[in-house]
């Protein structure tokens, strides 16, 4: 496990809400609850001390640049001011393509953010329309030109597939838009109709791919991404050699963390602790110094078993795997014959077919 600590921001705002979206993410709300959000993550951020070394910093939502370049810019300096960022700390922005400008990407570039995760989601018009996203693909591609006109040379896209009505001839369409626009990394998800979002609501009349059409879409998947080159080096995310998100390899490895803002959650000291997902509670709760360090020392240490039972969930998510010791591959016996799971250098690990069934295993593993 890493010594260093990564750090989370949550921006819990958006454009418009999507439709299949279960985030903490509220729609574009006005400038004063932006400001006093942004006053409150700084005072959150002042409260807390730490001589560790920060390895990454992620700023997720939400649409982190709905809160406005300078604030976000001040949240940021913030950071950098009070804690000892590692000269290679990868700092990552999550954007939309409707939501910045050359402009704006120029001044987080210069300020130090060195990495840019951009929500396609899909190529196809038709698609981003149903999604509930505001963007069609000729904007997503302007997008990505003014993200390498800004600097950002790591840049992620994310990718839905299994969507209502999507063929594996648009899904591919998809894929080879973001790798033709030179995405050294993608994520890559299938929909999940979570309750409470409008997609939940009219489950019964979306037609999603049937289990073996999504079954196929997730091979297309890997054999697409194998051959432009990248690897499969996270359970959802493909990259280029260098270019795997260390924020993400830091949380499998079961690194320490620590969350800024609403909804954001922290893993510190063997402790876990969430902050409350609410804009307005949270600036309260802040406000009263309820999020001052001392909060760490009122929640209870994670048990030994809970550690293990993370380690082996978090590790099998990764390419690298866990540890195989002689108990663990005794119980993999099984998948190990049938070519979901694998040994190798000392390392137990899932191969791309387990990865469909991780949580079977997983809970027959732990
Ligand atoms: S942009 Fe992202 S966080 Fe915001 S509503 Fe859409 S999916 Fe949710």
């Amino acid at each position: 496990m890493s010594s260093n600590i990564s750090l989370y921001i949550h921006i819990p705002f958006c454009l418009k809400k999507c439709n299949y979206c279960a985030f903490y993410s509220i729609p574009d709300c006005g400038e004063d609850i932006k400001q006093s959000y942004t006053d409150a993550l700084i005072k959150q951020i002042n409260a807390f001390n730490t001589s560790k070394t920060i390895s990454s910093i992620y700023f997720g939502g939400g649409t982190p640049p709905v809160l406005g370049t300078d604030r976000l810019l001040a949240v940021f300096e913030k950071l950098k001011s009070k804690f000892n960022l590692d000269t290679n700390c990868e700092i990552t922005v999550e954007a939309n393509p409707m939501s910045v400008t050359l402009k704006d990407l120029k001044a987080m570039r210069k300020a130090g953010f060195n990495r840019l995760s951009m929500g396609m989601q899909s190529s196809d018009d038709k698609e981003l329309a149903l999604l509930g996203r505001l963007y069609n693909k000729e904007q997503y591609l302007e997008a990505v030109k003014i993200s390498i006109d800004a600097g950002f040379e790591k840049r992620s896209t994310d990718i839905i597939f299994a969507i209502p009505h999507q063929t594996k001839e648009s899904l591919e369409k998809s894929i080879l838009t973001a790798i033709s626009s030179s995405t050294p990394h993608i994520s890559i998800y299938s929909l999940s109709i979570e309750v409470g979002t409008p997609f939940y609501r009219i489950k019964d009349n979306l037609k999603l791919p049937d289990e073996d059409v999504e079954e196929e879409m997730y091979f297309l998947i890997c054999d697409m991404m194998k051959k432009y080159g990248y690897k499969h080096y996270e359970i959802s995310s493909f990259a280029h050699e260098e270019y795997e998100s260390r924020h993400n390899l830091h949380y499998w490895d079961c690194g320490e963390y620590v969350g800024f803002g609403a909804a954001a959650h922290s893993y510190f000291g063997g402790k876990r602790f969430s902050n409350i997902a609410d804009v307005n509670k949270y600036i309260s709760l802040v406000d009263e110094n309820f999020y001052s360090p001392t909060d760490f020392n009122n929640q209870p240490f994670i048990s030994n078993e809970e550690k293990l039972e993370e380690l082996i969930m978090l590790g099998l998510r990764t390419s690298k795997g866990i540890k195989a010791d002689k108990k663990m591959i005794l119980k993999s016996k099984r998948f190990i014959e049938l070519g979901f799971v694998q040994i190798n250098n000392g390392y137990l690990s899932l191969t791309e077919s387990g990865y469909r069934i991780s949580n079977t295993i997983i809970a027959e593993l732990i």
